[in-house]
């Protein structure tokens, strides 16, 4: 796992990372740990948020600007008051419980997903070449 330099880091994601950072009151630090893919999934950055830092890493080189960008914007909704969904539904039945769940957590990810990729589309990280791979 190798620390990335925030001068390596395009403006965007420099810009996303100042607005985290003045938000949360922690530090973000990027780390890379790539490997090889044959496609582009959205699980090639992850993170984890400390009480003073949050690391991010990513996994994917060829598209390390739209999986971090990508992952910075899910902190950003992860740290802003937006509603969380807080499924308090129960049937009685333990696996009907648990698929209640699953297809919450499944919309919410679709709905975050939606936000992210206006976002992404905004800012001009979501480029054919992304879209495509
Ligand atoms: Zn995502």
């Amino acid at each position: 796992m190798e620390k990335i330099n925030r001068n390596d880091l395009s403006d965007n994601i420099v810009n996303q990372i100042d607005t985290i950072e003045q938000k949360s009151n922690k530090k973000v630090e990027v780390y890379s740990e790539f490997e090889e893919h044959d496609t582009l999934t959205l699980d090639q950055a992850t993170h984890v948020t400390g009480d003073e830092v949050i690391k991010v890493q990513i996994t994917n080189e060829k598209y390390a600007d739209f999986v971090l960008l990508h992952e910075l914007y899910h902190i950003e909704l992860e740290i802003s008051d937006e509603p969380s969904i807080n499924v308090s539904v129960t049937s009685g039945q333990t696996d009907v419980d648990g698929r209640i769940l699953s297809t919450a957590n499944a919309i919410f990810e679709a709905l975050e997903h939606a936000k992210i990729v206006e976002k992404q589309v905004a800012d001009g990280s979501l480029t054919d070449e992304v879209h495509e791979a």
